[in-house]
């Protein structure tokens, strides 16, 4: 009997084993122990026949084990995970990290160990949905925490912790805890109310443990009780809209078909309360559903709300998950103990049968697509489990992605529209500040104009909050020579460096590389001088809003702000306790928070994103501007957006700020069609990486000449050109794009050609739909 097996090693086809007499015959999905070259690996066994090619061209070795009589993997996710290694042009092994639980290598060492987990108890989340009530009196202004309300009420602290553990039914080892800032004093304090449970578990994590194998027979069906819909007692009176929107889609799932639906609503309409009630509807019907959203650590609501509806048959998997209890989410999924997994973009491979919905909340969110082999795309994966599925996929966005409202238009996708937000808040009302007006009063060096430090003022005296949105990190974005006009630049990439830090703390870092220097007192290339920095970023907003309004308690909110663990979560927390006023950050703060006291979001220098040479800059920025708008007025107050920018007459901007989507739509498209981009053509970006420049544009044309040897004249190829990052970490990089109406075209002529150049293979990378093309 001859298998084919997908083996964790890069870019490899499957490969073919033989399964000797004496051992059990495996089925698709189960793992086997494999020799490859002088080792031995666990893979998946993708098919039983011999599909795959031997191992390295030797002869047929026998499997040296099969660890599982039943499939591991569900036959369904094998497939799934074929679709994607095909599509995306991967092997099929590359797949395997996201359908196996963790291999919890590390682990192995604690394997005997054990250790304090705290879990929430039912009346902890209790307390932490009545925390509305408890916490939001706002604290003092000049104290830094709410002070302890008497009796049973919760400090921030406390809060942050039980918002964790709700996301882990299974519970959090004690020192996860800690290194996310939570110890063993406010434990004992909860525990005391008895709001946590504390116990001790043995630490036995090992995924390939026989006892842990599931039984493919006690798969149950999904319970309709205790948690049924109306076991929440929390449901809300849906709007009109809400109800029509709801009772479309609920129709279409009622059919048990696949299909895919935009559900396309402004900012604050709710959307999220439409998935909750679809998800019961579903569950009711007996069968099980799937929920992405594209971050849970910056956006914890969606996960909260899924746990107190749905209770226990809830699996949430979240990057604070260590391997152990990734291992453990893992397992109950696969058993059948969990009706609703709510995940980031690799819980798409999520071992759940009886899928009847797939939600995918802001599906038009770069963090869908993965930026390493394989380079998928957790949405469009989503749509192809559905199908085979039969079942209703929901893509939720204010702003969806061209292809997606593309789909809408011809009506391959149904398209379902919340036009106004709940209780007719109203959307903030826009104001463009031209900074060239602004340049002209203050002087070129200002960075928050006389409206933006106004209105913040206005909010700090109200006692409201404001976001401030500028998207680059750093203090300065780069340094440069008054004598030679040079910039600093990374010795390894081809980008200057960003100013980290002020006075003795400041250093030069690369975004790209994380190189960091001093930063030198004469320019490396003449010994002149007289360096000079510009540009600002972040940091130096921040320090902008603290000496315009030095009574502001103002907190910053980018990558580097959240380095330590657990610094995101207790920044976020504080946010919403009202001990922050006014809050600086990236393109993370118009991810879909919603907090109800921001009236005032101001956007410095809305046009970061429109110098950039990538054919989804306008689109990305049209986003961000909507959905950074959309975070303010989401409570009782309206809001006000304040959008400050050196060319105010950019469509992105202007339609931003008439929120006017459809309007977008239809501009941009016409660029795409102009310029033959995506939605109209389907696109490939393949970068080919060289220790020289030379080398680069070499093997690129190479590269180019063989696919167009391959292609009968439908293709577009674009190229050679080095890439809009020249170099990178100290390869030279160049590009070739490939443009065609059939993506399965495009696919093999590319095959073709790296077939003919095996030794490129390494240095090739090959990115199907990209989202970004630097
Ligand atoms: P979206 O995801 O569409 O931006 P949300 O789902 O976050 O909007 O909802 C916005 C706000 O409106 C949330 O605070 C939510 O609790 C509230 N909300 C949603 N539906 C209703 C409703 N029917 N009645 C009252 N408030 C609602
Ligand atoms: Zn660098």
């Amino acid at each position: 009997m001859l298998i084919s097996v997908a083996v964790p090693v890069p870019n490899l086809d499957l490969l073919t084993y033989s399964v000797p007499p004496e051992v059990s015959s495996p089925v698709v999905g189960s793992r086997v122990v494999v020799p490859l070259g002088s080792r031995v690996v666990t893979g998946i066994v993708i098919e039983v026949g011999p599909a795959g090619t031997a191992p390295l061209g030797a002869e047929i070795k026998p499997v040296r084990q099969v660890l599982d009589n039943e499939a591991f993997v569900p036959p369904e996710v094998v497939a799934l995970a074929q679709w994607t290694a095909e599509y995306y042009a991967a092997g099929v092994g590359d797949t395997i990290p996201a359908l196996l639980p963790p291999m919890a290598r590390g682990m192995r060492a604690d394997a005997h160990k054990t250790m304090r987990v705290a879990a929430i108890t039912a009346a902890g989340l209790e307390a932490l949905g009545a925390r509305g009530s408890i916490s939001s009196p706002r604290a003092e202004r000049n104290s830094a925490r709410p002070e302890p309300v008497e009796g049973r009420a919760l400090t921030a602290k406390q809060c942050d912790a039980l918002e964790l553990l709700a996301g882990t039914p299974t519970g959090i080892a004690t020192p996860m805890l800690v290194s996310r800032g939570i110890g063993a004093d406010t434990l004992a304090r909860l525990a005391k109310h008895g709001y946590v449970s504390v116990r001790r578990d043995r630490l036995d994590r090992d995924p390939f443990e026989a006892s842990e194998a599931p039984h493919s027979g006690s798969h149950s069906t999904p319970h309709s009780s205790p948690h049924s819909c109306d076991a929440r007692d929390k449901w809300r009176q849906l709007t009109g809209e809400q109800t029509a929107a709801f009772e479309r889609l609920r129709a279409v799932a009622d059919r048990k078909e696949f299909r895919v639906a935009l559900l396309h609503g402004v900012t604050g309409s709710g959307k999220t309360e439409i998935y909750l009630r679809l998800t019961a509807a579903v569950r009711d019907a007996g069968r099980r559903v799937l929920m992405l959203v594209p971050e849970i650590a910056l956006t914890p609501a969606l996960a909260t709300l899924v746990r107190d509806a749905f209770g226990d048959r809830v699996a949430i998997q979240h990057s604070g998950l260590s391997d152990g209890e990734r291992h453990d989410q893992w397992q109950r999924i696969r058993r059948g103990d969990v009706d609703v997994v709510v995940g980031t973009r690799s819980a798409v491979f999520a071992p759940l049968d009886c899928v009847g919905l797939i939600v995918v909340d802001e599906e038009h969110d770069a963090s869908y697509k993965q930026e390493e082999i394989p380079r998928y795309n957790g949405r469009d994966v989503a749509i192809v489990r559905g199908q085979r599925a039969g079942a209703l996929v929901v893509l939720g966005s204010a702003t969806p992605s061209m292809e997606t409202y593309h789909h809408a238009m011809s009506g391959k996708y149904d398209r379902v529209v919340l036009e106004r937000r709940v209780l007719d808040r109203p959307l903030a009302s826009v104001s463009v500040i031209d900074m060239r007006e602004e340049y002209a009063a203050d002087g070129p060096d200002v960075i928050l104009s006389r409206m933006l430090r106004g209105a913040i003022q206005t909010r700090l005296d109200r006692r409201e909050q404001s976001l401030i949105l500028l998207n680059r990190r750093g203090y300065a974005t780069a340094v440069f020579c008054r004598q030679c006009a040079g910039t600093l630049e990374c010795p390894n990439c081809s980008v200057s460096l960003v100013i980290h830090g002020e006075g003795h703390a400041r250093r030069a870092r690369c975004h790209y590389c994380n190189y960091t220097a001093r930063v030198p007192a004469a320019c490396p290339r003449c010994a002149g001088p007289y360096l000079d920095q510009t540009g600002f970023g972040t940091e130096r907003v921040e320090a902008e809003v603290k000496k315009a309004c030095p009574a502001a308690r103002v907190a910053r909110l980018d990558r580097d702000s959240i380095r330590r663990k657990g610094a995101l979560g207790s920044l976020l927390s504080r946010f919403r306790a009202g001990e922050i006023d006014v809050l600086v950050g990236t393109q993370m703060i118009a991810k879909g928070h919603d907090f109800p006291r921001v009236t005032l979001v101001g956007v410095v220098s809305a046009d970061v994103g429109l110098g950039i040479a990538d054919f989804r800059a306008s689109e990305r920025t049209f986003q961000l501007l909507t959905q950074v708008a959309g975070r303010a007025g989401r409570g009782d107050q309206p809001g006000e957006a304040i959008i400050q920018t050196l060319f105010p007459e950019h469509y992105s901007v202007q339609l931003a700020c008439r929120q006017d989507y459809p309007g977008f739509y239809e501009r941009e498209l016409r660029f795409r069609k102009a310029m033959r981009y995506p939605p109209i053509v389907s696109l490939v970006n393949t970068i080919v990486r060289a220790r020289t420049f030379t080398a680069a544009m070499d093997d690129a044309a190479d590269v180019v000449q063989k696919v167009r040897d391959a292609d009968d004249g439908q293709l577009r190829v674009l190229g050679p050109a080095p890439a809009p990052i020249g170099r990178l970490r100290g390869e030279y990089r160049a590009q070739l794009l490939i443009k065609g109406t059939n993506r399965k075209r495009i696919r093999e002529a590319l095959k073709a050609a790296l077939a003919a150049r095996p030794e490129l293979q390494r240095r090739v990378v090959v990115d199907v739909d990209p989202l970004s093309v630097l």
